[in-house]
C-alpha cells in the first residue's frame, strides 16, 4: 500500500488508542489498522487489529519501554511505519475532550491554540492533560506534522442559550460554568450519516442515545445539536457504567459537609465507583448484568432503562415532539433487550418495536406504522476525527461523509 493517510489519536491517562486511515483515489478514508497501548507506566500491552478486527499484534511490554504517553506514540509510530511503509502521514487528528466555550470546530494546533487548550484543563482534569500530552509529544518529534484537535464539546456549541446555562449567579457562567455537552464526535458522525441511512428522518427531530460505558443523549434538529444530557462535565445526565448520571447536588453537600469527603474521594466515587457498577455491586458491563441473577444487577438495568426513558421524554419536550430515536455505541448497537425495553417505555411517543428487526440489529427497528421510528446506527468517532483532520488539510472543503 502506498499513499496518503491520517492518524487518529485518543490519549488517556494510561492508554493510547490510535487508528490509521488511508486515503483512496476517490478521496475516501479507509481504516487500515486500529491499535491500543494500555497499562502505560504499569503493565503495558500493545495490540493492533486490521480493518476486519483480525489481530495483527498482541504483545506484553516491559514497563521501562512504555513509561509515558510519548513512549506509546513512538511505539505506535514505529509499528505503523514498518507495516505501512509507503504511507505518508498528512495529519494527525486528536480527540480532545474540551474545547471550552469558543472552539466550535476542529482546529489545527499551534502555540496559541495549545496555550488556550491548556487553560481548559481545570474543566476536564482527568482527560485534557493526557490529550494535550500526546499533541505536545508529537510536536516535539515531528514539528512539521499538522495536528488537528477535535473536541468532544464542539458539536454542542449550536445549543441555544437556554441549554447552555445553569440557574447560578451569572458570574459563574462568565467564569465557564456552562453546559458544554460531550460525545460530540459520535453525535456529529451519526448526524452526518443519517441523510444516507435514514433520509426521511435526517432533517427532523431526532434523539440519539449514545449508550456505551459513557452514556448520554443528544437532541438533534435538522442534524444540529440543540440539547444533550451531559452538561458541565461528562458526569451529568443518564446513568453510566461507573458514573451515576444526574445527582441532587445536595448529596454532594452532605458527603462533603457531613461525611468529610475530599474532592479526590468524590471524584473517585463519581467517576469510578457509581453507575451500573455501584448500584449492582456486580459489574459495569451490561453483558454481565443481563446474565446475572443478582437482584441488584437487575435493579441497575431497570434504573438504566428508567432514566433513559425519562430523559428521552424530556428531550422530546425540548424538540416539541419526536420523529426518530437512534441507538448507538456498545450497548446501543449490541443489546437488543435494552433497546426493546427503552422503546417499550417510549411507546407513548409513537414508536412500536419491530421485534425481529431489533433482534437482527437492522438499521430500522420500528414497525412501518410507527409515527416515530427507531434505528440502530453504529458510531465511528475516529472516522469523524479523521475526516476533520483531512478537511483541515484541504481548505475550503467540508469533511466528506
Ligand atoms: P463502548 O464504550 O461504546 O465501547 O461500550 C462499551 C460497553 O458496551 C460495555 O461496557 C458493555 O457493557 C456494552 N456492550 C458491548 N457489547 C454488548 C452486548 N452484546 N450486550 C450488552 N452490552 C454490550
Amino acid at each position: 500500500m502506498s499513499g496518503n493517510s491520517i492518524l487518529v489519536i485518543n490519549a488517556g491517562s494510561s492508554s493510547l488508542k490510535f487508528a490509521l486511515f488511508c486515503l483512496d483515489t476517490a478521496g475516501a478514508l479507509n481504516l487500515a489498522a486500529r491499535g491500543l497501548v494500555d497499562g502505560i507506566g504499569s503493565r503495558p500491552q500493545f495490540k493492533v487489529k486490521d480493518a476486519m478486527g483480525q489481530a495483527l499484534l498482541e504483545r506484553e511490554l516491559e514497563v521501562t519501554d512504555v513509561r509515558e504517553v510519548k513512549d506509546a506514540i513512538a511505539l505506535a509510530g514505529l509499528w505503523l511505519g514498518t507495516h505501512f511503509p509507503g504511507e505518508a502521514l498528512l495529519a494527525v487528528g486528536h480527540r480532545v475532550v474540551h474545547g471550552g466555550a469558543d472552539y466550535a470546530q476542529p482546529v489545527r494546533v499551534d502555540d496559541t491554540v495549545l496555550a488556550d487548550l491548556e487553560k481548559l484543563t481545570p474543566l476536564a482534569p482527568l482527560h485534557q492533560p493526557h490529550n494535550l500530552a500526546a499533541i505536545r509529544a508529537l510536536r516535539e518529534t515531528q514539528p512539521q506534522l499538522p495536528q488537528i484537535a477535535c473536541f468532544d464539546t464542539a458539536f454542542h456549541r449550536s445549543h441555544p442559550q437556554l441549554a447552555d446555562i445553569y440557574a447560578l449567579p451569572w458570574d459563574y457562567y462568565e467564569a465557564g460554568v456552562r453546559r458544554y455537552g460531550f460525545h460530540g464526535s459520535s453525535y456529529e458522525y451519526i448526524a452526518s450519516v443519517l441523510p444516507q441511512v435514514a433520509p426521511s428522518i435526517a432533517p427532523g427531530r431526532v434523539i440519539v442515545a449514545h449508550l456505551g460505558s459513557g452514556a448520554s443523549l443528544c437532541a438533534l434538529r435538522g442534524g444540529k445539536s440543540v440539547d444533550s444530557t451531559m452538561g458541565f462535565s461528562p458526569l451529568d445526565g443518564i446513568p453510566m457504567g461507573t458514573r451515576p448520571g444526574a445527582l441532587d447536588p445536595g448529596v454532594l453537600l452532605y458527603l462533603v459537609g457531613q461525611r468529610g469527603m475530599t474532592a479526590t474521594a468524590l471524584e473517585k466515587l463519581l467517576y469510578k465507583q457509581s453507575g451500573l457498577l455501584g448500584l449492582s455491586g456486580v459489574s459495569n458491563d451490561m453483558r454481565l448484568l443481563l446474565e446475572s441473577a443478582e437482584p441488584r444487577a437487575q435493579l441497575a438495568v431497570d434504573y438504566f432503562v428508567h432514566y433513559i426513558a425519562k430523559e428521552i421524554g424530556a428531550l422530546a419536550a425540548v424538540l416539541g415532539g419526536l420523529d426518530a430515536l437512534v441507538f448507538t455505541a456498545g450497548i446501543g448497537e449490541n443489546a437488543p433487550e435494552i433497546r426493546a425495553r427503552i422503546v417499550s417505555a417510549c411507546a407513548w411517543l409513537g414508536i412500536t418495536l419491530n421485534q425481529e428487526a431489533n433482534q437482527r440489529g437492522d438499521a430500522c427497528i420500528s414497525t412501518t406504522d410507527s409515527t416515530a421510528s427507531a434505528w440502530v446506527v453504529p458510531t465511528n468517532e475516529e472516522l469523524m476525527i479523521a475526516r476533520h483532520a483531512l478537511a483541515q488539510m484541504q481548505p475550503g472543503q467540508a469533511p466528506q461523509h
